[in-house]
């Protein structure tokens, strides 16, 4: 197979012999090529591919230095290609290990027709793998949904709401949990995007807060073990692995500014090949210039969650929406 094909929505180049009839063959072994990787110069097979995956999945794991003895994971899992994936490479790297224990947990905003057919596919791979699956809603924890804000007239868009909420609530999922950690699916486009977006919005304290593996009182301490691997190879893995994902699109994402940076990158990306790598390392270097203990927890006065100011974000928002809907 040569050329592109499209599978979820997605885009792949199946590298090709530029039409001359012979196959491309990966740089490490005399098997075909499934993926040509412009930042890096490589060609590499199916099995070569995943492996680089799980590769860089370790390495970043290692610097969390949490699975050096027996340890509690929930993984954030929403039923997409990320964090499908990213159940299924902690699982084969750390399901042999007996003092290993894998929780999934997925979080329901209230998204009619899009949360349920994700959740649906969240359960199908935990189910798969033998993991145990939690599921927890913004109506059971905070009397609201997504799609209710989203209709309420308030000034923010839904993701502000939602993605405040869903953070705070896996979290205290996490810790009610006695999780030692909490994994999320976030691939290189995703934190090049919040670096960015951060940027832009001149927000330094929530571009420190960005430090991986924080040790803040309440908190859960968060890793991303995908942080260093590019969304199109999240999509890609999780084709070759036949990993059961939904990849229906919010329906609030065209609203988010998020969207805009993420085509932006994918612009420079595209002429520029490691584009979002240099984001990433130069953001590293940011992190080494932060004053040590610059950032103090102090608990929420509405709700004891860790907070920067005495009130967390999600008390905040929720004061906000309880206000306007009485006026
Ligand atoms: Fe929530 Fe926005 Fe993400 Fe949709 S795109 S799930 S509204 S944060």
């Amino acid at each position: 197979m040569t050329g592109r094909i499209r599978r979820a929505g997605i885009r792949y180049y199946i590298p090709s012999d530029r039409g001359i009839g012979r196959m491309i063959v990966c740089d490490r072994c005399p098997g075909r090529a499934v993926i040509f990787q412009k930042y890096s110069g490589s060609h590499l097979c199916s099995r070569h591919f995943q492996e680089d995956v799980h590769r860089k999945a370790r390495e970043v794991l290692r610097s969390y230095r949490i699975f050096g003895g027996p340890c509690r994971v929930a993984v954030a899992t929403s039923g997409g290609k990320d964090s499908s994936s990213l159940l299924v490479i902690l699982h084969h790297l750390f399901g042999h290990r007996e003092d290993v224990e894998l929780l999934a947990v997925s979080i329901d905003e209230g998204i009619d027709g899009y949360r349920p057919r994700t959740l649906a596919a969240a359960s199908a791979v935990a189910r798969s793998l033998g993991v145990e699956h939690l599921v927890v809603s913004l109506r059971d924890e905070y009397g609201v949904t997504t799609d209710g804000l989203a209709s309420g007239g308030h000034p923010q868009g839904p993701c502000s709401f939602c993605g405040v909420l869903r953070k705070g609530l896996l979290n205290k999922t996490a810790r009610n949990l006695g999780a030692d950690a909490l994994a999320t699916g976030h691939n290189l486009d995703d934190e090049a995007q919040t670096v960015m977006l951060n940027y832009i919005k001149g927000d330094v304290d929530r571009l420190y807060r960005l430090r991986p593996k924080r040790a803040i009182p309440g908190m859960v301490p968060r890793i991303k073990p995908l942080r260093r691997v590019p969304e199109k190879e999240m999509g890609l893995y999780a084709i070759l692995r036949d990993i059961p994902f939904e990849n229906a699109a919010c329906p609030y994402i065209s609203r988010a500014m998020r969207q805009e940076v993420k085509d932006l990158l994918n612009g420079l990306e595209a002429k520029h090949p490691g584009t979002k790598y240099s984001i990433m390392r130069g953001f590293e270097r940011i992190l080494d210039l932060q004053p040590p203990g610059s950032y103090e927890a102090i608990p929420c006065a509405g709700c004891g969650e860790p907070s920067s100011d005495g009130v967390c974000a999600s008390c905040r928002l929720l004061e906000q929406v309880r206000g306007e809907e009485s006026l």
